[in-house]
């Protein structure tokens, strides 16, 4: 987990529980994304797992504040070596298990017979405020994001296709498109553009980490643009070098051929100046001449022995001389 994400996902952790319905939201997006149930003739129960203490605690309140349950909090060890311990939040009893789920959307029961209706509730994430609070669950359930420095990527690793795709919908519904593709039997929803991660964790309502990555964000476009300029600048610098290297092969060239003397006074003075100063750029050039001149006025004058030198060369090569 980078450090970016465990940021966010404390900060997620602290988030005060407010309305019914949003806690509600909350707590069905933990058990789609990371929900388990159990049932037996001994056990009836629902687990849903986390790596992180801090969400351990948030489904415990969660769950505490909808239903006035007290789930039980297990710190589950993982037998191979570098495995992070699993918390494991759980909810006891067959009664309870049944109103949970049927709270949560996703049994209802048939009047009658002790018998439910398996259903995945579309409704109860029509309102904004529940629909935050479930992405906020998603993303402390099985959420993560790079670390800004290093590269804009946020994502939502679903059990199946059906709670990606809802999860899909929720942040489209936000105007926030999605992706997402297979990884070893998961679906991982997907958001790339840094733009976007912004808004996701303004929505989440994780200030403090859009702050941060904000800030990221806004020195890496500095550093960018910086980056622009300074290929741009070089990018001038080395077109004046090679407009200067023409000059002087030009001037070079009339010099073995026809000699400075017999060019004109004018064309003559920038010639010299050129030939002294090989480096210097238009506006030197045309400050060095006596009296001085105009920028445009040396470049006039610099294309005119380049012509020159062109038609010199023409001449020569018509009358078979060897250059
Ligand atoms: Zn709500």
């Amino acid at each position: 987990m980078s450090s970016f994400t465990r940021r966010v996902k404390e900060e997620l952790a602290r988030h005060p529980l407010t309305a019914p319905c949003c806690a509600r939201a909350e707590l069905r997006a933990f058990l789609e994304m990371r929900g388990e149930l159990v049932l037996s003739a001994k056990l009836q129960r629902i687990i849903m797992l986390t790596e992180n203490a801090s969400t351990a605690r948030r489904i415990f309140s969660l769950v505490k504040h909808c239903f006035a349950l007290t789930p039980q909090v297990l710190s589950v060890r993982k037998r191979r070596l570098y495995q992070r311990n699993l918390f494991s939040v759980q909810i006891y009893g067959r009664e309870t298990v049944f109103t949970v789920l049927q709270e949560l959307g996703f049994l209802t029961v048939e009047p009658g017979e002790g018998r439910y209706l398996l259903w995945q509730r579309k409704n109860g994430l029509e309102k904004t405020c529940c629909r935050r609070a479930y992405l906020r669950g998603a993303f402390l359930a099985s959420g993560s994001l790079s670390n800004p420095e290093r590269d804009y990527h946020l994502e939502i690793i679903a059990p199946c296709e059906a709670y990606a795709r809802s999860v899909m919908e929720v942040l489209f519904a936000f105007g926030l498109p999605s992706r997402f593709f297979q990884r070893k039997g998961s679906q991982v929803v997907y958001i790339k553009e840094g733009e976007k991660i912004s808004e996701f964790l303004r929505i989440i309502a994780a200030h403090g980490g859009l702050l941060k990555f904000e800030d990221v964000r806004v020195v890496k476009g500095v550093r960018n643009k910086i980056n622009r300029l300074v290929n741009c600048e070089t990018a001038n610098l080395t077109r004046t070098a090679l407009a200067a290297h023409a000059q002087l092969d030009s001037i070079r060239l009339l010099l073995e051929l026809v000699g400075l003397e017999q060019l004109p006074p004018s064309l003559r003075e920038i010639a010299l100046l050129r030939l002294q100063h090989p480096e210097a750029t238009l506006r030197e050039l045309a400050d060095l001449a006596d009296p001085p001149l105009t920028k445009s006025t040396v470049n006039h004058r610099l294309r005119r022995l380049n012509a020159l030198a062109l038609r010199v060369k023409n001449n020569a090569r018509r009358n078979g001389e060897r250059l």
